[in-house]
């Protein structure tokens, strides 16, 4: 059953009590190959944001009601890359949001519009508008900014969200290596939805054909747990609390490999952030 719906976006109430510094929620809804879809919230205002759509409308409405979102104040959806494990879904939410009388704003980058099939079918029928790398917006009370990722797609990008009070969401998946403006983006971030897709010793013994191995390992590619633990060594800081290790491989990754190197980094830096893993059909919140 779909959770009921306000029809009045402007009539959010503040959340009872948030505690300075901690403003922002992050709703992994899934994550992986197989389908992507994540929240950031504003738990003073209960607005969100969506960040690609490759679930269908059920899954999207029950983890909205899982994770106690109300997906009345949804804002806007921002699409990474044209690939369809982040699009597929796009269609079918929006139709079901807009049954409900809420009609979020897309944020394409204009190559991955003209890339994906998905999104030439919205056309007209939905408010899609630029994204652009280095772009800041201003977004369900948060400014967004979006940042290249390296990614074998039209084009791609990863976000910073950053709340009035200084609280920041660093989210980056679907790139082979992290780029400068990727890491300036995450860094200082309390929570990090952080991509360790592989273990490289088990891709290289794994099912897949050689030129997908290669193409997985590439630049253009995903991060294995490897570098996401070097990246992660790189973004510790006094602010950062939570890490989700996001887009984790099926056939090439077990849940519990990339939790044991990140945490490892974090143990072996005296730090106190903790870690967990995003799955592909069941829902992740941290705040
Ligand atoms: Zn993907
Ligand atoms: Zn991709």
């Amino acid at each position: 059953m779909q959770p009921e719906v306000a029809a009045d976006v402007a009539r959010l109430e503040p959340a009872a009590s948030v505690a300075p510094g901690h403003t922002l929620r992050l709703h992994v809804f899934a994550s992986g190959s197989r389908g992507n879809a994540t929240v950031v919230e504003d738990a003073t205002t209960g607005a969100g944001v969506l960040v690609d759509c490759g679930i269908c409308k059920r899954d999207f409405f029950t983890r909205c009601d899982e994770a106690g979102f109300d997906p009345a104040h949804l804002a806007a959806i921002l699409v990474t890359h044209d690939h369809t494990d982040h699009t597929k879904g796009l269609g079918v939410v929006l139709r079901g949001l807009a049954k409900e009388g809420v009609e979020p704003v897309v944020y394409v980058d204009d190559a991955v519009r003209a890339a994906s099939s998905e999104l030439n079918t919205l056309e007209g029928k939905h408010d899609l508008r630029p994204l652009h790398a280095g772009d800041a917006l201003s977004l369900a009370g948060m400014s967004v900014h979006a940042f290249r990722t390296s990614h074998d797609a039209a084009s791609s990008c990863g976000f910073r969200f950053e709340a009035a009070d200084g609280d920041v969401v660093g989210f980056v998946t679907d790139t082979g290596i992290v780029t400068g403006e990727a890491h300036e983006g995450l860094t200082g971030a309390r929570l990090l939805a952080l991509e360790s897709n592989h273990d490289v010793q088990m891709l290289k013994d794994g099912p897949y054909p050689y030129p997908v191995k290669r193409r997985v390992g590439s630049d253009v590619g995903h991060l294995s747990n490897v570098q996401a633990a070097e990246e992660l060594a790189a973004l510790l800081s006094a602010k950062l609390e939570q890490v989700v290790a996001m887009h984790i491989s099926q056939n090439n990754n077990t849940y519990r490999l990339p939790v044991d190197t990140l945490s490892a980094v974090i143990k072996r830096e005296g730090h106190t952030a903790c870690v967990q893993a995003a799955y592909q059909s069941m829902l992740v919140s941290v705040s």
